[in-house]
């Protein structure tokens, strides 16, 4: 999944109004900010395989830090210390560590049965909406609408880069959901990696754009 996690993210603004885009963007794709570093570190796997789920040409053969169970409960309990040592109201931490296993949940619905429980050992599941363009398409675009509807209808524009900021990360990540479905496979897996390390931009441009923006009520952890 991608703009499904996103998704969440922004519709999480409204129970934590004080949190900022930058951290909830961060921990809904906390697992998937880790996979590349470790693909290029050599500690993950994944090869191209153009037919491996009608979505995507990507088999991913080995990633237990990034992407199993237990390791996504560790992660979400890290960025939630991270977050509890930075700030003076620490309620947002919950909501944070919510996040980070969210991304584990979602893919669990869209991979096919690759998604590890534990590290080393174990079962692999996976409900396989990936083997579906147009349901992972249509599901995918649905939740991305609903979640950016909540964001934008809890905070509001201080200046022009707050709208448009804001507007053009929308536009962004809609396209790309797009082109991620259509575009030929990537040449490498090298390739892959550099792109993925993209997601980390994206982390900067939620904080960035949720800067200029205020949240109209503040009620919420
Ligand atoms: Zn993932």
């Amino acid at each position: 999944m991608f703009i499904g996690h996103f998704a969440v993210a922004m519709a999480a603004r409204r129970v934590a109004p004080r949190v900022s885009l930058g951290w909830l963007f961060a921990a809904c794709q906390l697992p998937d900010l880790l996979w590349p570093v470790l693909l290029l570190m050599g500690l993950e796997r994944a090869r191209i395989e153009p037919g491996n789920t009608a979505f995507t040409p990507l088999a991913f053969d080995h990633y237990p830090w990034s992407h199993s169970l237990l390791m996504v409960v560790l992660w979400a309990v890290v960025l939630a210390a991270l977050y509890a040592a930075r700030h003076v109201r620490t309620s947002g931490a919950v909501v944070l560590g919510v996040l980070v296993v969210s991304h584990w949940v979602l893919d669990w619905i869209t991979h096919r049965p690759d998604m590890p429980l534990l590290p080393m050992a174990g079962p692999k599941l996976g409900l396989g909406l990936w083997n579906s363009v147009a349901a992972t398409l249509a599901i995918e675009y649905v939740l991305f609408a609903i979640g950016a509807w909540m964001y934008s209808a809890s905070t509001r524009p201080r200046d022009r880069t707050g709208r448009w900021a804001w507007l053009a990360l929308v536009a962004f990540l809609a396209l790309m959901h797009a082109a991620n479905a259509f575009a030929p496979p990537p040449p490498s897996m090298t390739a892959v990696a550099v792109a993925g390390l993209a997601i980390w931009l994206l982390v900067w441009w939620g904080e960035w754009a949720d800067r200029h923006r205020v949240s109209d009520h503040r009620d919420g952890v």
